[in-house]
């Protein structure tokens, strides 16, 4: 038959797988000419333009934001053919929306950017639900395989830290077991065997900005069939790609720097293809992303609006610039921090005196540049006069003026936490041991003030102790 003259409405089933594959085809063309541009690029154009723009959106020069629940479609031929996944459709935005596609596809595109690897991302309502829909399917019960264990850094953020303690280990049953010292490769050669499902690590992690091997531990991991999954979000595709070091699955809460300005919580899960893995089918190793859009995310509904895919993306387009401002920043900060004497110690990875600055050096660097770059996080221990103290730690935290007193990073106004009584409260003392986060540990989320004011403001701040 004559595609081209088939009237839609009258499409039988064949006609449809036929135009998914015109669909696939240039959804192909489009990632090819992506892969030929720089980063910045990359994150301003995504896979859209004029032609999109003018064929299906109006001509509007912006990823439109389409408020709509589902999609509807020309007979049942392309019903049928959509909800069998034969060909791509977006049909209920639970499972997937043209918005959040446009993020989704950007995003791919960033975190495998210069590898060569093909990958594909899913956004989803949360950072958290992005480790959660990241991880969970690894974790079939299964009488035939030995008890499960997963094994992690232990330096994690507060939610990632609950959500595999607690909701894991408590509720599930499962073994945590906490990598304490991340540089040290003989500790993950030790805790990883026949029944660890995955490994994960928080590259840098938050707040304590505390690095390990990503290649490394890839290799460790593969040698068992597992997986490694990195969670990323305080380095960002603009400094490191895990996915270039061997990692398998990348997470993001896209709510901090992808999104500096603050309007969205959103997270992303992106997967390379062919992901190493014991556990699954071979549609869920071979395109993890997209299986588990069509199915476990599709099932547990943690989807992102989206409004906040575009909020998300209008930002995205800048991530470059503003990860080296924001790094080139801190490193300012952190200078003048360590003269400061009511200031115990500055953790940054930046540091030369940093215990894994080599990491750093390997890991770290603002991409399309030589320029070496470390984040905008940082973290301090003010001076206390024992180590259950944080008298001096509140004084200087509610002195501050300028910089927000909030448990928030990424963020393009600076933002400064106590993690101790926030971030770190509900894991008590063993866990915040476990996280080295000391009573006066004070995270701060440098952002694109000047660094003169930024600094100013600390100035009079650690002169309140
Ligand atoms: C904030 C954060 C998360 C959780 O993301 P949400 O978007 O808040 O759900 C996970 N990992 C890291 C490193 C974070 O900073």
């Amino acid at each position: 038959m004559d595609h081209n003259h088939i009237n839609p409405f009258d499409g039988n089933l064949e006609y449809w797988i036929e135009e998914g594959k015109r669909m696939t085809a240039d959804r192909q063309r489009r990632i090819a000419r992506a892969r030929r541009w720089k980063f910045d690029t990359t994150a301003v154009h995504g896979l859209y333009d004029a032609k999109e723009a003018l064929e299906r959106n109006n001509g509007s020069i912006m990823e439109p934001v389409y408020l709509s629940t589902a999609q509807v479609y020309h007979n049942s031929a392309e019903l049928e053919a959509g909800l069998a996944y034969l060909m791509p459709n977006w049909c209920y935005t639970r499972i997937a929306n043209p918005s959040n596609y446009f993020l989704e596809e950007t995003t791919a595109l960033l975190e495998s950017y210069g590898t060569g690897l093909e990958a594909s991302c899913l956004a989803t309502g949360s950072g958290m639900s992005a480790i959660r829909t990241a991880t969970e399917p690894f974790l079939v019960l299964d009488d035939k395989l030995p008890p499960i264990n997963i094994v992690t850094t232990a330096k994690v953020y507060g939610g990632t830290f609950q959500q595999f303690a607690v909701r894991r280990g408590v509720e599930q049953g499962m073994e945590i077991r906490w990598v304490k010292e991340s540089t040290d490769l003989e500790e993950w050669r030790r805790k990883i065997d026949e029944g660890t499902r995955f490994v994960y690590g928080e590259f840098p992690s938050n707040p304590s900005v505390e690095l390990f091997d990503i290649e490394e531990v890839a290799k460790l991991a593969h040698a068992f069939g597992i997986p490694l999954i990195v969670d990323s979000t305080c380095a960002s595709p603009a400094l490191t790609r895990p996915l270039q070091w061997g990692a398998d699955i990348v997470v993001q809460s896209a709510s901090k720097v992808f999104s500096s300005n603050g309007t969205t919580i959103a997270g992303l899960l992106t997967a390379r293809k062919d992901i190493v893995s014991r556990i699954g089918c071979e549609e869920m190793k071979g395109d993890f992303a997209t299986w588990a859009k069509f199915w476990p995310f599709r099932d547990n509904g943690p989807a992102l609006h989206p409004m906040g895919a575009i909020l998300t993306l209008n930002d995205l387009r800048t991530l470059r610039s503003r990860m080296a401002q924001m790094s080139r920043t801190a490193m300012e900060v952190v200078s003048w921090l360590q003269e400061q004497p009511q200031v115990e110690e500055v953790h940054y990875p930046g540091l030369e005196s940093y215990h894994a600055h080599d990491l750093a050096r390997r890991y770290m660097q603002l991409v399309d540049s030589e320029e070496r770059l470390y984040g905008y996080m940082l973290a301090i221990d003010i001076r206390e006069r024992n180590h259950e103290d944080s008298t001096n730690a509140r004084k200087f935290y509610d002195a501050l003026e300028l910089t927000y007193r909030a448990t928030d990073l990424g963020r393009i106004k600076t933002v400064a936490t106590l993690n101790s009584i926030s971030t770190h409260q509900q894991q008590g003392e063993e866990g915040r041991a476990l996280a080295s986060i000391k009573p006066g540990t004070c995270r701060i989320s440098v952002g694109m003030e000047d660094p003169a004011d930024i600094i100013a403001d600390l100035e009079q701040a650690l002169a309140a102790i």
